[in-house]
């Protein structure tokens, strides 16, 4: 443990891996984070099971990694630890068939804290509730993990019964491979405004929508939607990269000082006071659970609006371009296949 930071970051020599000795662990759904989980464990010796529905096309994908398989209710009735790893949307369902196979003392573990957070899973007072989020997709968490590295994650401690809350979500972050890039204590509620917050306005929704202005206004301007596509997002990923290496220094040291004038000079008029304004009222929304509630309703209609703006996010001409641009880039036959990924069947 170090304390050189404001929160509690765990590393390895933090872990008491005997907290999970003699304890079988259920991760629910073989997804993204699924399967790196089950995975992971096995291989750090842990006993997993795997709980997924009869018909389900994981379960094949499962068993053939020596993974012992059955439904959610199943696994839960012989498992101490359940690890709630299907999307959050139907994690309420699942919940429902397990919760009678709760017992006095066993953990039930998630990777995000919306259910919970947002009282859509309300579990029993005889139930430790904990969180280990990993803060990456699922196959890096697999993919490092095979490479002696890890990804860092949350941990977070919603209810402890047991007094023993920490040191089990620990050793479960251990032996996903979280605890070898350091594991950060949060809160529930922390972790699922922040991460909401983050996708809304930086990494999923801000980013796109920043990409596509620039996008339709040199277009708009009568530029080629070639130019505006490799100035707008090809190179966004060398900027990004120089940013994850060294942070904004390394970023603006590696671009001429004409595009680190420029860019010191104009970032501010494109994220304004309105944009700002903007941010926060996200913020509250998320904050007040309108969010969730309005996710949560758009769920229980069909996604009707998501499948709308889905599909226009997919016909936007910079998608058409881009994949044309991508596909005559010299390299681009022999591009590396897409990292394996247990198939989704939700
Ligand atoms: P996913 O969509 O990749 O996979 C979910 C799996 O659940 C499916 O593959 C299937 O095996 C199973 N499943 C689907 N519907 C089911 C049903 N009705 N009953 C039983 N099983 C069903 O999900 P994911 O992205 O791995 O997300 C799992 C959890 O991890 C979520 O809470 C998510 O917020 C969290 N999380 C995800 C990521 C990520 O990178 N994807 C990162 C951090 C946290
Ligand atoms: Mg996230």
């Amino acid at each position: 443990m170090t304390d050189e930071f404001t929160t509690q970051v765990y590393y390895e020599d933090d872990v008491d891996e005997s907290y999970l000795e003699d304890t079988t662990v259920a991760v629910l759904g073989y997804g993204s984070q699924g399967h790196a989980h089950a995975l992971n464990m096995q291989e750090s010796g842990i006993d997993v099971r795997v709980g997924l529905r009869e018909d389900s096309s994981s379960r094949a994908a499962a068993e053939e990694e020596g993974l012992e398989v059955g439904t959610p209710a199943e696994v839960a009735q012989v498992a101490e630890v359940i690890s709630v790893l299907v999307p959050d949307t139907v994690q309420s369902a699942v919940y429902e068939e397990i919760e009678p196979h709760l017992e006095d003392g066993d953990t039930l573990q998630f990777a995000h804290g919306l259910n919970i957070h947002y009282n859509q899973i309300q579990p029993p007072e005889h139930v430790d509730v904990t969180m280990v989020a990993p803060k990456s997709p699922g196959h890096l968490v697999r993919r490092n993990y095979e490479n002696d590295q890890g990804t860092p994650g949350l941990l977070a401690v919603y209810q402890d019964t047991t007094g023993e809350a920490t040191e089990r979500g620990l050793a479960y972050a251990k032996a996903i491979g979280c605890a070898r890039a350091g594991v950060l204590e949060t809160t529930f509620q922390e972790e699922v405004e922040t991460d909401l917050f983050g996708e809304q306005v930086v990494l999923c929704g801000g980013v796109t929508s920043l990409v596509k202005a620039g996008y339709e206004t040199l277009v708009d301007a009568g530029y080629s939607p070639e130019a505006a596509y490799f100035e707008c997002m090809n190179e966004l990923k060398l900027i990004v990269d120089l940013m994850y290496e060294g942070g904004l220094s390394e970023m603006w040291d590696s671009v001429s000082d004409t595009a680190e004038y420029g860019g010191l000079t104009r970032g501010d008029r494109v994220i304004d006071d309105n944009a700002r304004e903007n941010m926060e009222e996200i913020l509250e929304e998320v904050q007040s659970g309108e969010f969730a509630g309005e996710w949560i309703a758009e769920n229980q209609v069909g996604r009707p609006k998501y499948t709308q703006i889905r599909q226009a996010e997919k016909d936007h001409e910079i998608e058409e371009v881009g994949e044309r641009l991508r596909g005559l880039f010299a390299w681009a036959d022999e591009q590396e296949e897409k990292p394996a990924e247990a198939p989704a069947d939700d």
